[in-house]
């Protein structure tokens, strides 16, 4: 009950902090003073996290969750678990991966399909998701679960999901097709010639996000680069009905994996409100605007000032649930990224 209270005085967003294991060319400092610290807690889990500067100077966070680097994927989605469950009851759920490129974002997000202790949020909440109704139908539940997934790049959107030369415009000079965001009478988002594809297994989204993987990397444009500037939107609608008591639930279940924070950079080191800045990526700014507006109960949110928060409107606010994982890195390189990541997700959190 008490844990409910504070969700609710919180507006339902909660923040978790992930940091990535260093890699074999990165330093952290020194075994003696390394940068990211756990302060009060020597948890693998704890809720406190410390960035320390070369001149000694600390700045300490605290978020719902802090994960360290020895955290695994299963660990991390034990801690989600109840939310990703909760668009089965009927809820909107939205879940992001914001971070610096490079600290781990598509790896909370989706992880590595070759090695299944690896996996990450989105197969894992599927294969929940799917466990769950399939369980439910012996108490007369029955679900039914589309997906779809897009890209936002430039403020366009783009649809992952377009059988090539369907959709997405080719090299012989097909246009793209625009794809225009609309909100029904009952709060569902609908984004126009967006496929939508039933899913009722764990194979079926596998070989979607296969699909989706093939189309982003379309183009000229270097898959790492196109990552780092588009925010990619995993959609689960589900749709529940009990034929004996005739009950309906309609959840949605948002999985976002970002653009690189980097993009932000410039408006956390020269401290501007984020909307005030020469806006690089709209849409992420935008971001931190809402759960910023929501989060302080304003009677104004923002929604209509990028095309994500927009796309997202009937998932962010209300009696919807937001959760954002800030992704680190423990590389000395990255320290003034990841404290611009860290200042960014303790004003939303
Ligand atoms: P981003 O999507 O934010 O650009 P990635 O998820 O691609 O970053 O992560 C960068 C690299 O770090 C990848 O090689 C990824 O496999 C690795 N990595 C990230 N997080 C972890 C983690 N928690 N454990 C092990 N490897 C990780
Ligand atoms: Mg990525």
């Amino acid at each position: 009950k008490l844990h409910n209270t504070i969700l609710e005085l919180k507006g339902n967003v909660r923040v978790f902090c992930r940091v990535r294991p260093l890699m074999p060319d990165e330093d952290d400092n020194g075994g003696t003073e390394p940068i990211v610290q756990y302060p009060n807690s020597t948890e693998l889990m704890g809720r406190g996290i410390e960035l320390v500067q070369s001149q000694g100077q600390k700045h300490t966070f605290t978020f719902d969750k802090v994960f360290g680097p020895e955290v695994m994927q299963e660990d991390v989605f034990v801690e989600i678990s109840q939310l990703v469950q909760s668009a089965l009851d009927g809820y909107k759920v939205c879940i992001f991966a914001y971070g610096q490129t490079g600290s781990g974002k598509t790896h909370t997000m989706l992880g590595n399909q070759d090695r299944p202790e690896q996996r990450g949020v989105i197969p894992r909440s599927l294969e929940q998701i799917f466990k769950t109704s399939q369980a439910l139908s012996s108490t007369g539940w029955s679900f039914r679960m589309q997906a779809s997934m897009l890209e936002i790049y430039n403020e366009t959107i783009r649809d992952l999901l377009a059988r090539p030369g369907n959709g997405n415009g080719n090299e012989n000079g097909t246009p793209a097709k625009q794809h225009i965001v609309k909100h029904d009478l009952n709060g569902n988002t609908i984004v126009s010639d967006l496929t939508l594809v039933e899913v009722s297994n764990w194979k079926e989204v596998a070989s979607l996000l296969q699909r989706a993987a093939q189309s982003r990397s379309v183009g000229k444009t270097a898959m790492n680069e196109q990552s780092s500037r588009s925010h990619c939107v995993f959609t689960l609608r589900i749709s529940g009905v009990n034929e004996s008591t005739e009950q309906q639930v309609h959840g949605v279940l948002n999985l976002i994996d970002l653009a690189g924070s980097e993009r932000l950079s410039r408006s956390c080191s020269t401290g501007d409100r984020l909307k005030e800045t020469q806006a690089i990526n709209k849409s992420l700014s935008s971001l931190g605007d809402v759960i910023l507006a929501i989060g302080n109960k304003e009677q104004h949110i923002p929604y209509r000032n990028s095309k994500l928060t927009y796309l997202l409107q009937p998932c962010l606010g209300g009696d919807s649930k937001t959760l954002m994982f800030v992704n680190i890195s423990p590389d000395s390189k990255s320290l003034n990224e990841s404290l611009c990541s860290l200042r960014f997700a303790a004003k939303v959190n």
